[in-house]
């Protein structure tokens, strides 16, 4: 049987990334959900504190050993914002199309040139929730934010986030080629190398 870890993140979007690309490992990944473990207040002030402080939650609650991510989105013209604040930009409660609407309206009189921004993704594991040296992996994926939104698939600001190698943006990639490119594939490859997974 396959060793089970749980995945600190109740975010579908995510949840579905993770599955999609760690579906040749032979790993159980099992989101916290399933277990009732209750979102943990993100108060770390970079990717990497977030990461930890769910990794930690998740595996404190299930006695398994946790993966987590942090990420967000990081735009050159606003000094880095929204980053660690991505999920919460327009508010505690924002939703996507909120977070969205906020970011082009902040951008509103910034010309295409100055809108390049990027992805990050941190990806922490914990062997257990004392686990004294947890792997760090991470993951960038450079782009442009669009004028307006465009493409249906991904979530969160992929329907502004154009990718210059495509020509299209991150919601109009198929999720296999997003699962190829993205912050989070990086990531998540790095840490398969980390534990010398297939
Ligand atoms: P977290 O759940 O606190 O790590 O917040 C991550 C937030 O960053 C998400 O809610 C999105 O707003 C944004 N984000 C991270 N990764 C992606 C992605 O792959 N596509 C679109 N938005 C993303």
């Amino acid at each position: 049987m396959n060793p089970k870890i749980v995945l600190a993140s109740s975010n579908p979007g995510k949840v579905f990334e993770f599955a999609q690309i760690l579906s040749t490992c032979q790993l159980e990944v099992v989101p916290q959900d399933q277990f009732q473990v209750p979102n943990v207040e993100e108060t770390g002030l970079t990717f990497v504190e977030n990461a930890l402080l769910k990794a930690r939650q998740a595996a404190k609650c299930t006695g398994l050993p946790a993966i987590a991510d942090d990420s967000g989105i990081e735009v050159d013209a606003l000094h880095g914002a929204p980053g660690i604040y991505s999920a919460r930009f327009a508010g505690p409660k924002a939703t996507d199309a909120d977070n969205n609407a906020l970011l082009l309206d902040r951008l509103k009189d910034v010309a295409d040139s100055d809108r390049t921004a990027r992805y990050h993704c941190v990806i922490v594991y914990l062997r257990h929730a004392d686990d004294p040296m947890p792997l760090i992996c991470h993951g960038s994926w450079e782009g442009q934010i669009l004028q307006a939104p465009r493409g249906q698939h991904g979530f969160g600001y992929d329907p502004l986030f154009y990718v210059p190698t495509h020509q299209c943006s991150s919601a109009e990639l198929p999720p296999e080629v997003k699962n190829q490119l993205s912050h989070r594939a990086q990531a998540l490859r790095a840490l398969q190398r980390a534990l010398q997974l297939s």
